[in-house]
């Protein structure tokens, strides 16, 4: 049977709130779904008493946005327990420096002619971690745009005409303060890091060196081939082949639960090797 351990929902930018995404994914016979909402936790509670009526496992999870040396990370934890402890503490200060960031893109925007408020992103957000795509659905509610993803075409894309940076961890803080909470990271979609294979070995080398524990090799985006060839490197690197949709609702639409774009499969045995790394 097959796992999902990549998985938005409203508590940050997926459109589906955590009970459904729970209800969906336990109704294609996901055996465990991992709820990796972008810096906050906030979605877990609920989607782990939706996680009761079902077969169904729930992994508390998170995905950050981290950097190393001169590339940016995103980076996925889990087993982290919805409390205070190492990193969850510091996922407040993320938000915090999100809400000066969407204020200062707001700006941005305003001075580039388009004329929304940070209430009309604040109202697209259902959660306590706004971002970007909010910042996008409130120009598609003001008329701007027809859809979330033509935001990132240009203006809020990085490097686009509306971008600002955000603080971030550093990755080796981030698998740092995972395994002092109790959990284990994996580096998401690394093919979004560098396409170059040599690049990508180097850095997956000095991350395990610094205790991750994997690299997201089942991925919607990466091909069948890709998969195969990240799963390999994983297994000669000593590190955990994970996988996952990055199911974002209607945020990333026909983007589905559990199969992506249709051909995802990510194995059981990936869960159960993170597992494993637990500290
Ligand atoms: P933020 O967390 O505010 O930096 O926003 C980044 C998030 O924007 C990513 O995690 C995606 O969920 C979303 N995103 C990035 N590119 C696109 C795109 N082309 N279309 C829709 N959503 C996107
Ligand atoms: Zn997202
Ligand atoms: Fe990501
Ligand atoms: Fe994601």
């Amino acid at each position: 049977m097959a796992v999902d351990l990549h998985v938005h929902s409203s508590a940050s930018d997926g459109t589906d709130a955590p009970d459904l995404v729970v209800a969906k994914a336990a109704g294609i016979g996901l055996t465990a779904l991992a709820l990796t909402d972008h810096d906050t936790l906030s979605g877990i509670p609920a989607a782990r008493r939706a996680a009761a009526q079902f077969p169904i496992e729930l992994i508390s999870g998170v995905e950050l946005s981290v950097d190393h040396a001169d590339v940016k990370i995103h980076m996925l934890a889990y087993f982290l327990e919805p409390n205070p402890g190492p990193l969850q503490n510091r996922l407040e200060e993320l938000r915090t420096g999100r809400t000066t960031r969407n204020r200062r893109i707001v700006e941005r925007l305003n001075e580039l002619g388009y004329p929304i408020t940070m209430e009309d992103v604040l109202r697209q957000a259902a959660g306590d971690a706004v971002g970007r795509p909010h910042i996008a659905d409130a120009l598609v509610e003001a008329g701007a745009i027809e859809h979330r993803s033509e935001a990132f075409v240009d203006l809020l894309s990085d490097g686009g005409s509306a971008y600002v940076e955000r603080d971030r961890l550093t990755a080796i803080d981030a698998i740092r303060l995972a395994g002092e909470s109790g959990g284990v990271t994996s580096i998401a979609h690394p093919l979004t890091i560098s396409a170059d294979a040599a690049t990508l070995r180097s850095i997956f080398e000095d991350l395990r060196d610094a205790g991750l524990a994997g690299i997201e090799a089942y991925y919607s985006e990466h091909t069948p081939a890709i998969r195969t060839q990240l799963a390999n490197v994983a297994a000669d690197l000593g590190l955990v082949a994970t996988g996952g949709s990055d199911y974002h609702g209607l945020g990333k639409p026909d983007l589905q639960i559990g199969s992506g774009w249709g051909d995802l499969i990510v194995p059981d045995a990936a869960l159960e090797e993170l597992r494993q790394r637990r500290p």
